[in-house]
């Protein structure tokens, strides 16, 4: 069963936009996983489809009021189960984008493979009230300690880290696992053709077709590039009790 995101949010045409572009657009079309995105606006029972109310007890913006999200919440779970003709529920995760939340890493990312189907909520404005937050999310995630304006890049972000880790979105787990971060360390320079640009050349070791000499220069440059940039990095790399192999 390809894994399945549905985003919530009153802004649907953003997420397709950036989702339906590249390889996230490739993998929805292949199959590997399915992306919808849902507008909460659509389940306001209000006759101008209003969506937003002032916060009680008063202060600046509007808030997100909870029936219309709780509405569009209980018709993709029913939508989800229906058209895989079970509950989901025990494989399901609901997530609120937010700033409030856990800050997002490639090794929390990737815990998350372990649901079947995630629903991701956007919040706009001043954010959502807090009475539906409580009865529908399973947790909160951050993408980075700043504020945005809503929670679809949130959202697209999300779905994107996930994504290139599912079977078959890129062509080998190596893709993704031998990159800066999930390696444990920034990656080292890369080059292409041509052999030289605006008289610098490429490292000689690089076109010498000696695959340990080339190992060896990318696992120093890795290495050098990580103590400038990230030593923390380095620190966990090297600390006895880390697991990551490699480097
Ligand atoms: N009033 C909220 C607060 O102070 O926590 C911020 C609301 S923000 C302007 C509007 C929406 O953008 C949020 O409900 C959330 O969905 C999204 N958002 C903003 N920054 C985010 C971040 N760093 N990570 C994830 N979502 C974020």
């Amino acid at each position: 069963m390809p894994m399945r995101f549905d985003i919530l949010t009153l802004f649907p045409d953003m997420v397709e936009r950036i989702l339906g572009e590249s390889i996230i657009g490739r993998a929805q079309k292949s199959g590997a996983i399915t992306v919808a995105a849902h507008n909460i606006r659509d389940y306001s029972t209000d006759k101008h489809h209003r969506v937003d109310d002032t916060p009680y007890g008063g202060g600046r913006g509007m808030l997100m009021a909870a029936p219309p999200v709780y509405d569009c919440h209980a018709a993709v779970c029913a939508i989800a189960d229906q058209s895989l003709g079970k509950d989901l529920a025990p494989r399901r995760r609901t997530i609120y984008l937010s700033p409030k939340g856990r800050v997002l890493t490639q090794d929390y990312a990737k815990s998350l493979l372990s649901y079947d189907h995630l629903i991701l909520l956007c919040g706009h404005y001043e954010g959502i009230d807090q009475r539906v937050l409580d009865e529908i999310v399973d947790e909160e995630i951050s993408i980075g300690d700043y504020v945005l304006t809503g929670g679809e890049l949130p959202a697209c972000v999300l779905v994107d880290c996930i994504a290139r880790m599912v079977d078959g979105v890129l062509p080998e787990a190596v893709c993704y696992e031998s990159e800066s971060i999930a390696c444990g360390l920034l990656e080292y320079p890369q080059y292409t053709r041509p052999a030289v640009f605006h008289g610098v050349p490429v490292p000689e070791v690089l076109l010498s077709g000696h695959h340990e000499k080339i190992d060896a220069w990318r696992l120093a440059r890795a290495r050098e590039l990580t103590e400038q940039l990230r030593p923390d990095l380095l620190e966990l790399v090297e600390s006895p009790a880390n697991t990551k192999k490699g480097r």
